[in-house]
């Protein structure tokens, strides 16, 4: 007679929790929610679904079940950073990265060694930036997995600008399932404060911000004397238009990665150091 046995929290589970019943040669039905919900709390109730089986393989599965879990809680630290421009992402996975002793992986690093090694890939990725189009998902996920494959990254990672879709998550789910997706959270006002007030001088280049590092005098640089001004990409339109663009391509991830059970979100507002410190806490909690 089959039974109820254990209960599965999304359908990546159901994939990869039948996948190692099969290898077991263990019969069994998968049950998922989706048939039997009568409305959409009922289902929310139920969790996703569950591993119907023979009632005497019932105390293998629920073994089983638990082995699996502990082996999606690995120490690895397969990392993504999620965040919009001006969360400080780049800072907070420079000092991860160090503390961590993964490599940081940004997408745009990947084309560029690419491009000047010459591979394959790289010419490809060459022609189509040169001709001001958007490298296509398919190459993108090429390149990365390709680097994913080389030894320093069999510990872990940290990929920040990989994934922006939904199909280069599900590839990268096949190839090297993450640990944890983390959402640097961080308000469009909070963003468009630090951004906007960024000032750089016309003499030397020196950076100031009118709130945080403000000069001396205002406009004008402490170190030159020259005359500060708001570069293209910090003016508030240009911020606005960056903060949309960001927000429509990460909503689907998140909502991936939390139906996943793989989402930690991180107040991105204190200093990076505390940042840093609850994202620590966090990850080895
Ligand atoms: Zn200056």
């Amino acid at each position: 007679m089959y039974v109820r046995t254990v209960d599965l929290r999304n359908d990546f589970e159901a994939q990869r929790f039948g996948n190692i019943l099969e290898q077991e040669g263990i019969p069994h039905h998968i049950k998922s929610n989706h048939d039997t919900a009568l409305d959409g709390i009922f289902q929310m109730e139920l969790g996703w679904g569950y591993v119907m089986a023979p009632e005497e393989s019932k105390e293998r599965i629920v073994e089983l079940y638990a082995e699996y879990r502990r082996s999606e809680r690995s120490d690895s630290m397969k990392l993504i950073f999620l965040g919009p421009p001006g969360a400080g992402k780049g800072t907070l996975a420079s000092v991860a990265k160090e503390r961590y002793g993964v490599p940081h992986i940004s997408t745009g690093d990947i084309f560029r060694t690419a491009i000047k090694n010459e591979t394959e890939l790289g010419k490809k990725v060459k022609g189509i930036l040169a001709s001001g189009a958007l490298v296509p998902d398919e190459l993108t996920i090429a390149l990365v997995r390709d680097r994913l494959s080389q030894a320093d990254a069999k510990a872990g990672f940290i990929l920040d600008g990989f994934p922006r879709t939904i199909p280069q998550a599900e590839a990268l789910e096949e190839f090297a399932p993450v640990d944890t997706a983390v959402d640097f959270v961080i308000s469009n006002e909070a963003v468009v404060e630090r951004l906007s007030g960024r000032r750089v001088c016309k003499g030397c280049g020196k950076n100031y911000h009118i709130k945080f590092m403000a000069p001396k005098k205002p406009g004008i640089c402490d170190a030159c004397g020259g005359e500060l001004f708001t570069r293209d990409d910090d003016k508030i339109e240009a911020i606005t238009f960056r903060l949309k663009v960001y927000r429509d391509q990460t909503e689907p991830l998140i909502a991936y990665y939390r139906g996943r059970d793989k989402l930690l979100e991180v107040d991105a507002t204190p200093s990076p150091d505390e940042i840093q410190a609850d994202l620590d806490g966090k990850l080895n909690g």
